[in-house]
C-alpha cells in the first residue's frame, strides 16, 4: 500500500518511503532468504555460524558507520555515494585485526554495536561481511539520550500504553526475522538480515525513555536467548544490571559495556564496582581500548587482573568501539557523501598493546584466550 502524506512523520519521509519500495525490491533480491537458526549458533549477519568457528571476537565495535542526523529528526548521510568506499575500507582495517591472530584464535569476528537508525544498514553489513574473513554480528536496540536525543521512533513506541511490549516485539521480530530496512518509513520494511545481539544505552542515570527500552530488551532475550550489551556514560552499569535481573534476564546474557574510566562515576579504576557486577553473575567488558589515555593498556590491564586473581576469568570481554565513517554534520544532508568525516579505527590494540600489557601483568595464555575467544563463543550462541 502507498502510504499518503498524512501516514507520515513529514513530507521528506513520504518522499524517502516513496523512493524506499524500488530500493528495498531491488536489494531484497540480491540477499538470500535467511534459514531459522538452530539452537545454540551465533548469528552473523550471513547467517548462523557455530561459536566456535569465531575466533578472538571483538564485542562493540561499529563497522562501518555512525550517524546520529535522525536522532535530530534530519535525514542521515547518503550511503550511495561512498558506499563501495566505505566497504574497501572497513575491509582493511578488519583484514589487519584478522592479520594479528595467531593459530587457534582465527578468523576472528565482531560485534556491530550500531542500534536501529543511527547508521546500521543491514545489507552494507552483508556486503562487508563478505569481503573479509572476519565475522559480523550485528544487534537490535534503540540508542539512549547520553549524547544526543533518542530516536523519536524509540519515543514514539515507548509513550503508547503498551510501549515496552512494542519495543520488545520489534527487538524480537529482528532477532528471530531480520533487521528493518532504514531506507523506508519507519518499520515499513525488514530485510531477512539476523542480529545475534541487543543493543541498550544509559546516559548518566536510567531516563523513563532508557528504562523502556531495557525492559523490552530483557523481555526479548527472554524469549529468544539472545544476549545483551550495553552502553553506560562513566557509570550507571548497577543500575542496567539491577533492572535487568528485576526483569528476570539470566545474568550470564547481559555484558555491562564500556568500562575501563569511571565506570563508577568517581574512581578511575573501579575495582569494587567490577566485581559488584560481577558478583551478581553479569559479565564487564572494557571496549574502548584504544581510546586516548583514560583507557591506557596498562590500566585496563590492571583493572581485568583484578578480576582475573578473584576468579571471574570467564565474565570479561574486550573491544576498542571504533568505527571508521561518522556523521556529525546535522544541520542536513545534502546529498553528496561529503557529509561523512573518516576517524582514526584501528581494530588491532586489543590483540597487540593490550595483550602484551595482560602479559607483563601475569595474566596467563591459557587466561587471555578465555576472554579473547571463549567468552564470547558462550555469550553469543543462543
Ligand atoms: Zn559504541
Amino acid at each position: 500500500m502507498t502510504p499518503t502524506p498524512s501516514d507520515l512523520h513529514s513530507r521528506r519521509q513520504f518522499l524517502r518511503a516513496s523512493t524506499a519500495a524500488v530500493t528495498t525490491t531491488a536489494l531484497a533480491a540480491t540477499v538470500a532468504p535467511a534459514k531459522p537458526p538452530s539452537r545454540g549458533k551465533v548469528r552473523t549477519v550471513l547467517g548462523p555460524v557455530d561459536a566456535s568457528e569465531l575466533g578472538v571476537t571483538l564485542m562493540h565495535e561499529h563497522a562501518p558507520a555512525i550517524d546520529w542526523a535522525e536522532l535530530y529528526e534530519i535525514d542521515p548521510a547518503p550511503i550511495a555515494p561512498v558506499r563501495q568506499q566505505m566497504i574497501d575500507f572497513t575491509t582493511k582495517l578488519l583484514d589487519r585485526f584478522h592479520q594479528t591472530l595467531g593459530t587457534g584464535q582465527g578468523p576472528g569476528a565482531i560485534v556491530e554495536c550500531t542500534p536501529i537508525r543511527v547508521g546500521r544498514y543491514p545489507h552494507l553489513l552483508v556486503d562487508l561481511a563478505k569481503k573479509t574473513p572476519v565475522h559480523v554480528i550485528a544487534c537490535t536496540g534503540f540508542w539512549c539520550e547520553a549524547m544526543a536525543p533518542q530516536h523519536p521512533w524509540a519515543l514514539a513506541l515507548g509513550r503508547k500504553r503498551d510501549g515496552v511490549k512494542r519495543i520488545a516485539k520489534l527487538y524480537i521480530r529482528e532477532i528471530t526475522e531480520g533487521m528493518e530496512d532504514p531506507y523506508g518509513d519507519w518499520g515499513k520494511d525488514f530485510t531477512r538480515v539476523p542480529v545475534g545481539i541487543i543493543k541498550c544505552a544509559t546516559s548518566t542515570y536510567l531516563r523513563p525513555s532508557e528504562r523502556r527500552c531495557h525492559i523490552a530488551a530483557a523481555i526479548a532475550s527472554r524469549e529468544t536467548g539472545c544476549p545483551i550489551t550495553t552502553h553506560t556514560t562513566d557509570g550507571g552499569g548497577l543500575e542496567e544490571a539491577q533492572l535487568f535481573l528485576k526483569h528476570r534476564t539470566d545474568p550470564a546474557k547481559i555484558i555491562i559495556g564500556h568500562q575501563g574510566n569511571l565506570d563508577n562515576r568517581t574512581e578511575s579504576e573501579s575495582h569494587e564496582y567490577h566485581r559488584r557486577l560481577v558478583g551478581m553473575g553479569c559479565n564487564v567488558q572494557f571496549d574502548r581500548v584504544g581510546h586516548a589515555k583514560d583507557y591506557g593498556n596498562k590500566k585496563i590491564a590492571r583493572q581485568v587482573k583484578a578480576l582475573v586473581d578473584s576468579g571471574h576469568v570467564k565474565q570479561v570481554y574486550f573491544s576498542h568501539d571504533n568505527g571508521p565513517y561518522f556523521n556529525d554534520d546535522y544541520t542536513g544532508a545534502k546529498g553528496t557523501g561529503k557529509e561523512w568525516k573518516i576517524t582514526e579505527s584501528d581494530y588491532t590494540v586489543v590483540t597487540t598493546g593490550l595483550v602484551k600489557a595482560m602479559k607483563e601483568l601475569g595474566i596467563t595464555d591459557k587466561q587471555i584466550h578465555t576472554m579473547l575467544v571463549e567468552n564470547p563463543q558462550r555469550v553469543l550462541a543462543f
